[in-house]
């Protein structure tokens, strides 16, 4: 896989599927290249929020996005808006103790709750954008006024500095954003499926639960009918849909979420390769017969017994 990783993500047929990493520092850069990262499909900026005693200011934001940018040598750069809260606390941005923290205030409903959190962020992402293909994407998602809200701040802060508007996408991790994505398709410009979030949401069993994590799986047929809907939803407004969430990095997944209709994969960088080598294994009609048999199974584990079975015939 490694070998070959230079080669465009495709299917056998040369459909061609978007192979993107997903990065949390400038370090990761280059190895995300070396697997043969078409780009970046999800930058957690929350990397450079955590662990310390006050927030990054607007400069070093700035400077960590176009450096980030500017590695990536024209590819794009998916920028995600800070998704801190929940599991990922920081001192300086002090949430009152919540009984269901997945459930309060993380995400994109802090950077709405703290203005100046969100608008320093995205005059930093504005001011790094001419460092390369930036775009914007926002995690948590579950309104669509929530994205109404976002935008008019983004045009605001883009019209201050006198830049072009970047385009901006959603991040599909909740059911009611997988089930509302043909309306929130209508006002952004692509849809990046979080299957992590997106899984324990439709599932309702906590991420970090160990005493759920048996039947936690992205390949439960809830998941993936929503992961349907998704694609389903965007292409009626035109839109491509991503998956930036765990499943775009396990081989056993891609060809099946090729076949519900995604354009774009974000793996983790040591996946990269592999990803890309099964792309270029699988056909566009072998994809979509696996995805069809796989939204009438009952079960995960039905799913994996089908997807292992269509790895094996094309010999992976
Ligand atoms: C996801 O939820 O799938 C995702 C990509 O975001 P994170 O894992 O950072 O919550
Ligand atoms: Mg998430």
């Amino acid at each position: 896989a490694l070998a070959a990783a230079g080669r465009q993500g495709a299917t056998a047929d040369g459909t061609r599927i978007e192979v993107f990493a997903n990065l949390g520092s400038l370090g990761d850069v280059a190895p995300a290249l070396a697997q043969g990262a078409e780009g970046c499909g999800l930058l957690r900026t929350e990397f450079l929020f955590l662990d310390r005693a006050d927030a990054p200011d607007e400069d070093e934001q700035a400077a960590c996005y176009g450096g980030i940018a500017r590695a990536l040598e024209g590819r794009p750069l998916i920028v995600r808006l800070l998704d801190i809260g929940g599991d990922k606390p920081a001192p300086y941005l002090p949430i009152a103790a919540e009984e269901n923290p997945a459930l309060g205030l993380r995400g994109i409903r802090i950077g709405l709750a703290r203005p100046e959190v969100l608008s320093t962020q995205l005059r930093a992402i504005l001011r790094a954008a001419s460092s390369g293909d930036i775009r914007i994407m926002v995690p948590m998602i579950a309104r669509v006024e929530e994205l109404r809200a976002v935008r008019q701040v983004l045009i605001a802060e883009a019209e201050r500095l006198g830049v072009a508007v970047p385009q901006l996408g959603v991040m599909v991790e909740t059911p009611a954003a997988a089930v509302m994505a043909d309306l929130l398709a209508a006002e952004c410009d692509f849809l990046s499926i979080g299957t992590n979030d997106l899984t324990q949401y439709t599932l309702a069993m906590d991420r970090g639960n160990p005493a759920v994590a048996d039947g936690l799986d992205g390949l439960d047929p809830a998941v993936l009918r929503l992961v349907a809907q998704t694609c389903a939803g965007g292409s009626r407004f035109g839109k491509w849909v991503g998956v930036c969430g765990g499943l775009a990095s396990d081989p056993l997944a891609a060809p099946l979420l090729v076949g519900l209709g995604v354009g774009e994969l974000s793996a983790a960088p040591g996946q990269v390769a592999e990803i890309k080598a099964t792309l270029a294994a699988v056909t566009d009609a072998g994809c979509a017969a696996l995805a069809r048999a796989a939204l009438e199974a009952a079960s995960a584990a039905e799913v994996r017994a089908l997807a292992l079975e269509m790895l094996r015939e094309v010999g992976l």
